[in-house]
């Protein structure tokens, strides 16, 4: 149970409450949150520089005008936000009155901005290329293991599911796919673009516009990425039966879901945890006897810096060695382990840094009780 500020315990609804209506208020105070970080500055730069500095600015390279089409772009961001929290107050029967929720926190602000990042890396056709080394490389691993079985009888469980495009598109391979997530942010977003879309490319939204670093040129910022590249609502292969989507926390609802999936996938997931071995636990008790675990993604611990800060939960981070042994031991053979696959999160394919991973690609399989036994 959590604390409040007055050191009043506070109910799991009211945390539960809390965390659905900031997550509202991140998407709508994104805009002007984004001019205050991103504008404002700027026109205090402009202020502030010599005159000369300034007309060169002004006259060269037509600083003015970039304010201008950035000022637009925050807009349209906001604009297609302030959808979403609509949206998302009504689907997830939070207060219609937006005094009535909780303020948020620059974190969340933070993760609204990524938000659009996500989008882009699991909706949009720019975005493919990055799918393809890692959701891609599931499917395939996916399709050769079950060629002569029907798939519609193989059951595929995605844990931290993002925006659930993995998920939805493992549907459409005909399994039956489960996503699952926890963050509203994911939540509100990925039901928006799974129910709400209507056509290809309906939207266009800017998530580059963020960073003034690394950008060969102006237009790159502020470059507009449409979505949904692929529309669930007009796609002619239909989910309706074999795709559903489960909110809550993997550990939470899977710890007791006991030997129920054929497979589970996870990707950029396993670094997310407290308690990494919490997840192979959970991850091995939900498969059936000879079940797959396939997994890809780095090893960037998201709690590791906040162990650092005196935090009650900690957070035990492990290097791929000792994890793959730790693996083992819980009962997984594994069938493949490849190292040092380069691959990109949400990066601007344009942009002059980008950040690269080497990730890890390994297929287990959880081993029959007899074989555990020898
Ligand atoms: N698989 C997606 C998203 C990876 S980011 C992709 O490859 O793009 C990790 C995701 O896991 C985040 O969306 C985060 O909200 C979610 N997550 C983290 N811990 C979780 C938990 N305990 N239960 C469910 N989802 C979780």
């Amino acid at each position: 149970m959590e604390i409040d500020q007055e050191d009043e315990p506070i109910s799991e609804d009211v945390v539960e409450q809390r965390a659905l209506t900031s997550t509202l208020n991140s998407f709508f105070v994104y805009g002007k949150a984004a001019h205050r970080n991103l504008i404002e500055p700027r026109q205090r730069t402009l202020a502030w520089i010599p005159p000369s500095h300034r007309q060169l600015l002004l006259n060269s390279v037509n600083y003015a005008d970039h304010i201008r089409q950035l000022e637009l772009a925050i807009d349209k961001n906001a604009e297609f936000l302030k959808l979403l929290a609509i949206f998302g107050a009504n689907e997830f029967e939070a207060p219609q009155d937006k005094n009535e929720w909780h303020p948020v926190t620059e974190i969340q602000v933070s993760q609204a901005r990524s938000t659009l990042k996500q989008i882009y890396r699991d909706w949009s056709a720019e975005g493919k290329p990055e799918r393809d080394i890692c959701y891609g490389r599931a499917i395939n691993e996916l399709n050769s293991k079950f060629e002569s079985f029907n798939r519609s009888s193989i059951r595929v469980l995605v844990p931290g599911a993002g925006l659930g495009r993995l998920a939805y598109d493992i549907a459409c391979e005909g399994y039956i796919s489960q996503g699952n997530e926890f963050s509203y942010h994911m939540l509100m977003t990925s039901n928006f673009i799974l129910n709400q879309t209507t056509s290809q490319n309906e939207f266009g939204i800017y998530p580059f516009l963020h960073s003034f670093s690394h950008l060969s040129t102006f237009s790159n910022q502020i470059r507009k990425i449409s979505f949904p590249d692929l529309c669930p609502s007009t796609n002619k292969i239909s989910t309706a039966n074999n795709f559903s989507f489960t909110a809550g926390s993997f550990t939470q609802i899977y710890s007791t879901m006991l030997s129920s999936w054929h497979v589970v996938v996870t990707t950029f997931f396993i670094d997310t945890a407290h308690n990494i071995i919490e997840y192979i636990e959970t991850i091995y008790n939900t498969l059936v006897d000879n079940g797959l675990w396939v997994n890809f993604g780095p090893l960037l611990y998201h709690f590791e810096e906040s162990s650092y800060e005196g935090s009650q939960e900690g957070s035990l981070e492990l290097p791929l060695d000792d994890l793959i042994t730790i693996v083992r031991q819980m009962g997984f053979e594994f069938e493949k382990i490849e190292q040092g696959i380069k691959c990109k999160y949400a990066a601007d394919e344009r942009s002059m840094g980008n950040w690269e991973y080497d990730s890890v690609f390994w297929v287990a399989r959880k081993k029959l009780k007899i074989e555990r036994e020898n």
